[in-house]
């Protein structure tokens, strides 16, 4: 697959090529079948479920050759490559190569493509636009044309569904609080999972460091850190790990994750003034307008790089993780496993049990078990989901 190149203006500098035309295609192309209302574009959805940024000119079955836009320059001509920063409702904010934004809709066959998904694009999608002529003094406007395959997935699940809240965020920073609230490992452990299987790195933040009276807080940061994750306790009144925090979102996509009142708007505000301040301005004219729900958008780092400040995540959840995949989002869990008796282990009773034993030796942290089993048991329907984290439901 060739690589989009970024600085591409859609000049078409790309060779044209004829190139046969594989008849098995027609089958990779797509994975469903399309319903009969959508016969009629089925070569446009074909071409933008393509996974290729090939730019397939000569469309349709009787074609024998297809032209594609060969080595570096995939683009279509006037189209530019950039990422969504805010969507508000069918309108997504596009931010260009130069980082300029453009106000985009988002072509008509894509948004049928993904109906049943609450909106075509996300936050943090990679997109391929065409910018419409500017006229004078009216703001940019456009037109996605396709979406990048996505790297990652933030979701946030309902009772009955999962929605995708920001797409290719690199990491999830985990926030937590010495006090005030009170500090829950199991609620780290769960964010930690998500990250896990959303694919996101993970790193560890405890905040409010300087109600940490007793060193609890220190301690269980140290139990992170023993296990591999990136850590960092913080104060936003003090200023401890303000400057460490700042290093570790500078140059990647993350998102704060945590309990509402463990300082995450604080941080943001610590780490750059004024960056969350304008989230709070959006909030206060959407408030007017109930149907206008502004989803996600992206803070631009001066150090580099982007926060995406989402209202949903507090309960970003686990709720596709199938229970057989739980062991392996538990990393330290993962060097045992092999060890475990019966293929089938499932780490939570059994005898000849490698990661149990490891929990009595002591290389294994009980409360990572625990937090291990509770899931496990969630998963499996033997409790009911999410108890730590239904009293985190959104202020809106
Ligand atoms: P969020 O809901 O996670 O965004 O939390 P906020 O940023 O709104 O902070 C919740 C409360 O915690 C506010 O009253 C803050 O003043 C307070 N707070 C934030 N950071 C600290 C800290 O480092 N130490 C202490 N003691 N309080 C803090
Ligand atoms: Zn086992």
């Amino acid at each position: 697959m060739a690589k989009p190149n970024e600085s591409d203006h859609g000049g078409g500098r790309g060779r044209k090529v004829r190139v046969d035309f594989r008849p098995n295609r027609q089958e990779r192309r797509r994975q469903k079948t399309l319903p009969p209302h959508l016969a009629e574009q089925a070569d446009e959805i074909d071409e933008l479920a393509s996974p290729s940024w090939e730019t397939v000119a000569a469309k349709g079955e009787l074609s024998r050759k297809r032209t594609v836009v060969e080595g570096e320059e995939p683009a279509t001509e006037g189209t530019a490559e950039g990422i969504v920063a805010a969507v508000r409702g069918l309108i997504a904010d596009v931010e260009g190569p130069g980082g300029e934004r453009c106000a985009c809709t988002v072509r008509r066959v894509l948004r049928t493509l993904r109906i049943g998904e609450r909106h075509p694009v996300v936050v943090g999608d990679r997109v391929r636009f065409r910018p419409a002529a500017v006229r004078g003094g009216s703001p940019p406007e456009g037109v996605i044309e396709s979406v990048l395959p996505r790297r990652t997935r933030l979701c946030r699940a309902t009772e009955r569904e999962t929605h995708l809240i920001a797409a290719n965020v690199d990491q999830v920073v985990v926030v937590a609080s010495a006090d005030a609230p009170p500090l829950k490992p199991s609620l780290i452990d769960r964010y930690l999972v998500s990250a896990s299987a959303g694919m996101m790195a993970a790193v560890v933040c405890v905040n409010k460091m300087d109600l940490d009276v007793d060193g609890y807080a220190a301690e269980v940061l140290e139990r992170y850190r023993r296990i591999g994750y990136p850590v960092v306790g913080t104060s936003t009144v003090s200023g401890l790990g303000i400057d460490a925090l700042r290093g570790m979102l500078a140059g990647k996509s993350s998102v704060l994750a945590g309990q509402s009142g463990v300082g995450k708007s604080s941080l943001l505000n610590a780490i750059q003034p004024g960056l969350k301040l304008r989230v709070g301005e959006v909030c206060k004219e959407t408030a007017k307008g109930r149907h206008t729900t502004t989803t996600a958008q992206l803070l631009k780092l001066e150090a580099g790089g982007y926060v995406v400040d989402t209202p949903g995540v507090r309960a970003f959840e686990l709720a596709m993780i199938p229970v057989s995949e739980l062991e392996a989002h538990f990393v330290e869990f993962v060097k045992h496993v092999p060890g475990c008796k019966f293929a089938n282990c499932t780490h939570t009773h059994e005898i000849g049990c490698a990661v149990l034993g490891a929990v009595e030796r002591g290389e294994i942290h009980p409360a990572r078990h625990a937090s291990y089993v509770r899931l496990f048991r969630e998963r499996s329907g033997l409790v009911p989901m999410g108890e730590e984290v239904e009293e985190e439901h959104e202020r809106r």
